[in-house]
């Protein structure tokens, strides 16, 4: 019997973790009893542990049955930097080198080997002359017809369980429904194992969705919140994930298309730098992802809705596996909509992918948590909200649209219910175009009389409408807008309609733009560098080193002893016996630099201006000379003046202003503030020369 002792010093030692996730130790202390397992995990759940923990205490071979050539690699790079020996068979590798996997074994110097599910056959004579202690089946769900990735070479994998009938086998998989489930577990002939079935919320992903308008836009704003993370955006069409790449390569992002229409070796060097972190953000279809197990993926964009639920989740899965908070963002659009309504009528069957887009479409109008609608269609209930996706940290905002809907519902009638979306707000605003001209449109009763409401707005109210059920989209006549009859309803008995503000329009703040500049000079970004600088020279991808998790962890302990080191997740023995030097002298030099700064800092700085003011510079050229900003400039002037020393404040303020600010402070509750004038200016006058006329007034409040 193994002791629990010994359970967590293996864990720790080999994995650096002091703590297990969520049904870890007890699958764990029933492979190391001899019982066979299925255990059904999330992506990111920690599945590995689960096998390779019990590897490191059983006498003898654990064998990993992957179906991955491609990422079999990694797996064993990532356990040989942990201190595990463990190798890969596959077809991949030549006579030469399977002789020395079989040598390795043999003399024991081996304690996993992956292997994929067609190469099984040529280790016969491994399996005659060593002892195999445990068997395991990754992405088991590969057995079943009945799941997505079926793979024929798996069907196989049922002889294993005869061949080694007191061996214990556990097979693992993330695809969570009960007939594949079953499936797998008849399949492999374990029809006893016991299962373990994870909760599938991953509440480190966030969840939101936006309009799809201004795609482009709201993407530029979203990746300069997050400078050098890796992300997929996920779009359509191939020709899609081309253009968006390119036009992001303009604007200076490290982006890279990626789709099935690519030769096999541009996808494999953008797979693989992508994992190396050569390439920040991969712009892709649906065949890019399988093949990832990179745990630092910080976010995924959803550029066009996905065609079900499952493929969304499996998408969105693929952030944050470390368990670091990581975002994902799906935009939704009318048109999408259209496209997938086509591609599912077009369909073998119909009806279940229809049914399957119209969940989809639930999801993405949600009123209410989007994690609740998400699980439940997984059978998971969530007792609470979840208040990490978009509704629950910002719930909408009802009001009474009636009049509203009564000006889009009586447009679609006198237009005959004969046009799109896009031609009924062109009439509601009034537009001039070609198309409205042409068809006489101006004359209708309704044209132009709802111009005061943008028309991004009028696109919000009226989808709405449509999920509402008061408009439907007649996919096959164009698209145009039909009343139903609930519109009448709303039309002559005045039904009241309650509607929801969309989202402020987003632009790029002053404070973003510094939190930009503020990350590159962060330990955490050195940190970063120097582990990508240690992954390029050993040649494995830098997330094995160590995770975003320990990362940051690292950043916030900045342990600078041996014994802190080891103290930090995910740092076992040969990590801190491998880099541990390394890291420690990255944190000392940035103490230090940062300790000179703070001094340079506290000595002197508004001197410093104050030298070059006497030497004629203006604000401007002062803020250039020193690499400061003005408001900075002009915060030292105001010290200075302060302080005593010989400075003109005058020559910075308008009279009128300072006569502004005089007055506002008699009646201002927060005189003391700069934020109330600033909004009692409604922003006419800026933070500064707010500053400068409140120093010049001095303390005297009845001057
Ligand atoms: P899965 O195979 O289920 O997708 P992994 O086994 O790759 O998940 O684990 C995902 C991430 O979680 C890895 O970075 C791994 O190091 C980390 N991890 C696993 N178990 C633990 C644990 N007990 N504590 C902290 N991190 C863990
Ligand atoms: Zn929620």
């Amino acid at each position: 019997m193994i002791q629990d002792t010994a359970i967590y010093n293996t864990l720790k030692e080999y994995f650096g973790y002091d703590s297990f996730r969520s049904h870890q130790k007890e699958i764990i202390e029933n492979v190391l009893k001899g019982n066979d397992c299925l255990v059904v995990m999330p992506t990111g759940g920690g599945k590995s542990i689960c096998y390779q923990l019990p590897a490191m205490l059983m006498d003898g071979l654990t064998i990993v049955v992957s179906p991955l050539i491609a990422l079999m690699k990694d797996q064993v790079d990532g356990l040989q930097v942990n201190g595990i020996s463990a190798n890969y068979f596959n077809s991949s590798q030549t006579a030469a080198e399977h002789e020395a996997i079989f040598k390795a074994v043999e003399n024991k110097e081996t304690k996993l080997l992956y292997v994929a599910p067609e190469s099984l056959s040529y280790l016969e004579n491994i399996f005659s002359s060593v002892n195999v202690s445990l068997i395991a089946i990754d992405e088991a769900h590969c057995i079943s017809s009945w799941g997505h990735d079926f793979r024929p070479a798996y069907t196989q994998l049922g002889y294993l369980k005869n061949r080694f009938p007191n061996t214990p086998l556990i097979a693992l998989t993330a695809t969570a429904d009960k007939a594949t489930r079953e499936d797998i577990a008849q399949q492999l002939n374990i029809p006893h194992a016991k299962k373990y079935i994870a909760s599938f919320d991953r509440k480190n992903i966030s969840l939101e969705v936006r309009p799809g308008t201004e795609r482009l836009q709201q993407i530029t704003r979203f990746l300069n919140k997050r400078p050098n993370e890796s992300g997929i955006i996920y779009c359509l069409s191939r020709k899609a994930t081309e253009n968006l790449a390119e036009k992001l390569q303009k604007a200076g992002f490290n982006a890279q298309a990626y789709h099935a229409g690519l030769n096999n070796n541009e996808r494999s060097q953008t797979q693989e730098d992508f994992i190396n972190d050569k390439i920040d953000i991969v712009c892709a279809t649906i065949a890019f992802g399988m093949g990832i197990d990179k745990s630092n993926v910080r976010w995924v964009i959803h550029y066009n809705m996905p065609k079900n639920l499952e493929g969304y989740y499996q998408e969105i899965g693929r952030a944050g596996r470390d368990g670091l908070p990581s975002a994902t963002l799906l935009f939704h659009s009318y048109a999408d909509v259209v496209q997938l309504q086509q591609f599912a009528e077009g369909a073998g069957n119909a009806e279940v992918q229809i049914a399957k887009l119209e969940r989809m479409k639930q999801y993405a109008d949600a009123l209410s948590c989007r994690r609740k609608i998400l699980l439940s269609y997984f059978g998971e209930f969530l007792e609470e909200d979840c208040g990490n996706c978009d509704v629950c940290k910002n719930p909408p905002q009802f009001f009474n649209g009636t009049i509203l809907a009564q000006k889009a519902l009586s447009c679609v009638a006198r237009l005959k219910e004969q046009e799109n979306i896009g031609m009924v707000i062109d009439v509601l605003r009034g537009a001039h175009n070609q198309q409205v001209l042409e068809k006489n449109y101006q004359q209708i009763k309704t044209y132009g009389i709802a111009n005061d409401i943008s028309w991004r707005d009028w696109q919000h109210y009226i989808v709405q409408m449509v999920n509402l059920g008061y408009l439907e989209i007649a996919f096959h006549q164009k698209n145009a807008l039909k009343l139903t009859p609930q519109a009448k309803d709303v039309l002559f008995n005045n039904q009241e309609v309650a509607l929801t503000k969309p989202q402020e329009k987003v632009t790029v703040t002053p404070t973003e733009v510094k939190e930009k500049k503020k990350t590159k000079n962060s330990l955490f970004e050195r940190l970063r560098q120097l582990r990508l600088d240690i992954a390029r020279e050993e040649d494995i991808p830098a997330y094995l080193i160590f995770n975003d998790a320990t990362l940051k962890e690292i950043e916030a302990e900045r342990p600078i002893t041996d014994d802190d080191f080891m103290r930090i997740n995910g740092v076992g023995k040969r990590k801190m016996e491998t880099y541990g030097y390394q890291f420690i002298k990255e944190i000392i030099a940035f103490n230090k630099e940062k300790e000179t700064k703070k001094s340079r800092k506290k000595g002197a700085t508004h001197l410093e201006t104050f030298r070059l003011y006497q030497e004629g510079l203006s604000v401007e050229e002062i803020a250039k000379t020193r690499k400061l900003s003005a408001t900075t400039i002009y915060s030292h002037i105001s010290k200075l003046y302060q302080d005593g020393k010989d400075i003109d404040l005058m020559q910075f303020v308008d009279a009128d202003d300072l006569k502004a600010v005089k007055e506002a402070r008699k009646m201002l509750d927060n005189p003391d503030q700069l934020k109330p004038y600033y909004e009692h200016f409604e922003e006419a006058i800026d933070y500064w020369t707010i500053r400068l006329c409140l120093t010049l007034l001095g303390n005297d409040k009845s001057s």
